[in-house]
């Protein structure tokens, strides 16, 4: 064993050994080395909102740290847990192990820029060196600007100028080895109760995926090798499984947007290129969308919490408790409404088209605060991520930075019609309505009684009404939109 001190790397959202630049940088330091990961349940408690993890988050993080922990061990190494305040956690780890440095990759949100910038001053001061690294994304945040020297506000020039900055450095590979250190006690994870007991209403999460590095490369390649020529024209569509479903990985950096970006190029390479080009360039785009949301959260730090438009500070939100628990139960009696808000409660994910949706209807139809919505969100995706929750949110709002114009109210019948044809989505969500013909699948109310009594639905008892008038409700949003652009103008 080495006599030199060791060094800690502190795995955050970065739960891989390959292109991890903190860890493969601690290993060629030679020392031996000490991987740590720490639950903090303060530091996310912040003044302006509290984003420690939700349950489904919580979910795949017990499972994604079983699977870095084997990993490790593979490699000579296993993984210290620790719980507590990160900013006393890896100084008073530092102190117990003697340990000379300390790595790790950036975070963005803003507790954790705080916190990071208070733990590397406290241990620069203590002579501890710390690396950090740019692992997360394929740009760091003050990396793109506009010519005027400013953070972009709007997605196209930030997307070209993110093109401009050319090819992605090529991942790296994970370490062959891990020189280890004498590891220090830690938790058990069992104790962390990061899995939900009673009721266990995990079933669904476990049916759908594989959290862990492996599971991301495997869905990484399912996806480049079977889906990706059809993500271009079917990545709108909610009933077909035509997206990567890559964002939870990505979110808990289980893969890195540069290996997303480099298998994805290879791929065109060796395809010869074709209907391949568009598609993977439509994809891609949607990488960089990620960026754009980290970008925006970056730059504007209360983007969780606070209107990035702040004439809707004075907006005429709605309180209605009843109507917002029937969104967050797919209640609503508009069926891809409720097949979204399902699908998101059963697998801890929704199609980018249905959160859409859903989150039009919640913050135009019923005029409930966009909050409620990213709240909710955040307690159920195992996707939940600050940047692009947030951004989500105020985009489909019309608060966010670039936003769809507010005008653009998403009717949940065409919306239904055009992406979900057959009704297939529905059918499989809202399984009340199967019998239905397609003609009237998204709109029951409009089926006479006999196709409603062949079907075996009775609307307000097998399934609800409909809890506004689309047409009514999306009047009732404009003049409310109306009555701050006034104000506005005042
Ligand atoms: P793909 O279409 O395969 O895209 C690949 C990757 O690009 C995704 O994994 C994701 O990281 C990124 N991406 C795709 N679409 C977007 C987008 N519109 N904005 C930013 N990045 C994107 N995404 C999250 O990761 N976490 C969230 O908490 C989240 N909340 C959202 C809330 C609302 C109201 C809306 C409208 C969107 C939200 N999104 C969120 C963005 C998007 O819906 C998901 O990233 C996408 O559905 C994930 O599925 P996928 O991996 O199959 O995406």
């Amino acid at each position: 064993m080495s006599s030199q001190k060791p060094v800690i790397v502190w795995f955050r959202q970065d739960l891989r050994l390959s292109d991890n630049p903190a860890l493969s940088q601690a290993v060629e330091s030679g020392a031996p080395v000490i991987p740590v990961y720490v639950l903090d349940e303060e530091t996310p408690r912040t003044e302006s909102g509290d984003w420690r993890l939700g349950g489904a988050q919580r979910w795949w993080l017990h499972h994604s740290l079983e699977r870095l922990e084997e990993s490790l061990r593979d490699k000579g190494a296993g993984l210290v847990l620790r719980s507590g305040p990160a900013d006393e956690v890896i100084p008073a780890l530092v102190q117990e192990t003697q340990s000379q440095a300390v790595f790790w990759n950036r975070c963005y949100e803003p507790f954790a820029v705080t916190r990071d910038r208070a733990i590397k001053s406290a241990l620069d001061e203590a002579g501890v060196a710390v690396h950090s690294f740019g692992a997360n994304l394929i740009h760091e945040p003050w990396t793109l600007q506009t010519k005027a020297g400013e953070p972009f506000k709007v997605f196209t020039p930030f997307y070209k100028a993110a093109l401009a900055k050319g090819e992605p450095a090529e991942p790296l590979s994970p370490p062959k080895r891990i020189a280890a250190a004498t590891l220090p006690q830690g938790d058990r994870l069992s104790d962390w109760d990061l899995l939900p007991q009673k009721p266990d209403w995990a079933g669904g999460l476990r049916d759908t995926w594989t959290p862990g590095e492996t599971g991301a490369r495997g869905r990484l390649a399912g996806f480049i090798g079977n889906t990706l020529g059809h993500y271009k024209k079917d990545r709108n569509r909610p009933d077909l499984p035509h997206s990567s479903r890559l964002s939870p990985h990505l979110h808990w950096g289980e893969v890195s947007p540069r290996q997303i970006w480099h298998s994805v190029r290879r791929h065109q390479h060796e395809s010869g290129g074709g209907k391949i080009d568009s598609a993977a360039e439509a994809f891609l785009r949607e990488v960089i969308w990620r960026e754009f949301s980290y970008n925006l959260l970056f730059h504007w730090p209360e983007l969780p919490a606070r209107n990035w438009k702040p004439e809707f500070d004075d907006f005429p939100w709605r309180d209605d408790a009843k109507a917002l628990r029937a969104w967050q139960r797919g209640q609503t009696g508009f069926p891809i409404v409720d097949a979204a808000m399902r699908e998101l409660y059963a697998t801890g994910w929704m199609h980018n088209r249905s959160r859409m949706i859903v989150a039009s209807f919640l913050t135009k139809d019923l005029l409930i605060h966009w909050r409620e919505g990213e709240a909710w969100f955040w307690d159920t995706l195992v996707d939940a991520d600050l940047a692009n929750n947030s951004a989500s949110w105020q985009w489909t709002a019309g608060s966010g930075a670039d936003a769809a114009p507010y005008f653009r109210i998403f009717n949940p019948v065409s919306q239904g019609e055009r992406f979900d044809p057959e009704g297939a989505y529905v059918r499989q969500w809202v399984p009340e309505l199967r019998g239905l013909p397609d003609g009237y699948i998204h709109k029951p109310w409009d089926a006479p009684a006999d196709v409603l009594e062949r079907a075996g639905v009775r609307l307000g008892k097998d399934y609800p009404e409909r809890l506004v008038d689309h047409k009514q409700a999306r009047r009732r949003a404009l003049d409310a939109y109306e009555t701050i652009k006034k104000d506005k103008a005042a």
